[in-house]
């Protein structure tokens, strides 16, 4: 277990960041979506509004409330308002199916959960809250346009909208917001550093969901750390990129808190497009983009085929999957800007380490640790002896930033963490100057596009089927999002079930990106010397041969979001 007197120091509470930026900056745009502006003053208007509202729905300290939100200005209002009023936000992904979404809201106990008048999510919600307690707020897409482009929407898109009926458990927007018209004192008791913020849900290093317990003050110290190592953000100057989704860690800190804490601007864009992207770079003028290596790889092909114009922006921060060398070579080479790789996990808020723009890069290192972080090298068998540097073993950090534990999972949170030191599941060595190099996982994850992958979440669905014996997944590598899932199936006595058969069924238990891209139905599965199914094995025979690279897909305008 962390060090609870070190992450509790006299930090402050996040939204304690907010007011800061909104005293000392208050003309100051917080936010820009789709060509329109919130200052800080009026952010902050709006999350005393929001609280005030949350608190009538009885929301108290301590009551967990869901955000289901594509990245909006809702999103953001939400997230400071919970906090604002001690509640505890919990980030859900929108493009989850049902039972997914199911499921984290009873983990979670969430009892509020935060949405929009989507198609592709309000419908899921909806049928969790028929059956359940669950009360949703729903905000408007439309609301958070400027006028004209509202108009289109609602002219051209309506499809994608969708519409809750009247009920006494569903709240509008502007219904909640009226309710907060005079916001009452929204703290019962000020919330302390220590408290918890958000619950992050993740893998971890076994592969069943579970939350990740940030407090306010890991979420704080995180963004500390990360302004110090970066030494030259300047304050109220920035115009920080947001088309990583903010439900996702790395986006919750570098963009959403970073910004706030800088009293910087953030550019929320909902989704990623390329062509959207870089009308959005070339309109709003960003300095500061955070993204994942799928994304800047889609950047390169991009500006081969013609000019990009990235002048703008002064920092690029990799984080969430691996970056190739030749990747980040070719983009500085073709875009000039810097690209700096950062590592880290749900369970450190989530910012580790990465290299400070005045210290050298070393090529295929996540970098040095961010201030006030100690990396351990040890073991990964017990008694996890450390180990010298330049020996490969499990990351392990210490520090400030680092959870306190998993929701509800005493043995899991035991299980993490090492005299002390949270075991990340990661391998890798650090150099003798202190550079961290990942090797190697022994956290059984697909990462595909930043975006984290549970093989085990995929095998359990797949044995819902009735026909399915034996199920076992694996990542192969995949040109565009780094990897991607693939299945091994057998099936029982007399199963007749085809891949086309089992692809559909998965549909109701897994999202989009979860869905293995291929699934292979086979006699036998290899097994290990005692009988168990063995990914080695698959493994081996995935990464052999010719044709183990499936072709690209194409990139440039037409890549994919990586996050669907
Ligand atoms: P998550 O908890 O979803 O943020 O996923 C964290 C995991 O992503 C880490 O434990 C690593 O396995 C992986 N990861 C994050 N950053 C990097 C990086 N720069 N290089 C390689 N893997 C990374």
């Amino acid at each position: 277990m962390p060090d609870q007197a070190e992450a509790g120091s006299a930090l402050r509470p996040l939204d304690a960041m907010l007011r800061e930026a909104a005293s000392r900056f208050p003309g100051h745009d917080a936010i820009r979506f789709a060509g329109r502006g919130w200052t800080y003053a009026a952010l902050d208007r709006l999350v005393d509004q929001a609280a005030a509202g949350l608190q009538s729905l009885g929301a108290v300290r301590g009551t967990r409330i869901g955000l289901c939100l594509p990245n909006t200005p809702y999103a953001v209002i939400f997230f400071f308002a919970a906090l604002r009023l001690g509640a505890v936000v919990v980030n859900f992904n929108p493009l989850y199916v049902e039972r997914e979404l199911a499921h984290q809201i009873a983990d979670s106990g969430t009892e509020i959960m935060v949405t929009i008048d989507l198609a592709l999510v309000l419908p899921k919600l909806l049928a969790v809250a028929a059956n359940t307690d669950l009360r949703l707020v729903v905000c408007p897409i439309c609301g958070a346009l400027p006028p004209g482009k509202s108009l289109l929407f609602r002219l051209f898109r309506r499809r994608d909208l969708a519409r809750a009926p009247a009920s006494d458990r569903i709240v509008s927007y502007a219904a909640l917001m009226r309710r907060g018209d005079c916001p009452m004192p929204v703290a019962v008791s000020p919330v302390a550093p220590g408290d918890l913020a958000v619950l992050q849900y993740t893998g971890g290093t076994t592969g069943i969901p579970k939350a990740a317990e940030l407090t306010h003050a890991n979420l704080v110290a995180n963004c500390e750390q990360v302004v110090s190592g970066m030494r030259d953000l300047r304050e109220g100057a920035e115009r920080v990129l947001g088309v990583l989704p903010l439900f996702h860690v790395f986006a919750m800190t570098s963009v959403m808190n970073l910004a706030v804490r800088t009293a910087a601007t953030m550019i929320l864009m909902p989704r990623f497009a390329l062509p959207d992207l870089l009308r959005t770079i070339a309109s709003e003028r960003p300095t500061v983009f955070p993204a994942v290596p799928t994304i800047y790889a889609a950047l390169v092909e991009e500006a081969s085929r013609r000019r990009v114009d990235l002048r703008s922006i002064r920092l690029c921060v990799s984080g969430g999957a691996p970056l190739p060398t030749e990747t980040r070579q070719r983009f500085m080479a073709l875009t000039g800007c810097d690209l700096m790789e950062g590592y880290g996990l749900s369970e450190t808020s989530p910012v580790v380490s990465f290299t400070p723009p005045d210290m050298p890069y070393k090529e295929g290192s996540a970098g040095v640790a961010v201030p006030g972080t100690t990396i351990e090298i040890r073991s990964p068998e017990p008694p996890h002896a450390l180990l010298p540097a330049g020996e490969r073993g499990e990351i392990c950090i210490r520090g400030p930033q680092v959870m306190r534990g998993y929701w509800q999972r005493p043995d899991e949170t035991a299980q993490s963490f090492v005299e002390g030191a949270l075991r990340t599941g990661d391998i890798g060595y650090l150099d003798a100057d202190g550079y961290l190099f990942l090797v190697d996982r022994i956290k059984d994850i697909i990462i595909a596009g930043g975006y984290n992958i549970y093989p085990r979440v995929i095998e359990e669905a797949l044995y819902q089927h009735p026909e399915v014996k034996e199920a076992v997944v694996i990542g192969v590598p995949d040109r565009y999002r780094g990897q991607a899932p693939k299945a091994f199936v057998t099936l029982r006595e007399g199963g007749a079930a085809t891949a086309e058969v089992l692809r559909a069924f998965l549909g109701d238990y897994l999202s989009k990106i979860e869905l293995p891209r291929e699934i292979e139905i086979r006699e036998t599965l290899p097994k290990t010397l005692i009988g168990k199914l063995s990914k080695k094995a698959l493994l081996e025979e995935a990464s052999g041969g010719p044709g183990a690279l499936p072709p690209a897909p194409p990139l440039g305008p037409e890549a994919p979001d990586p996050f669907t």
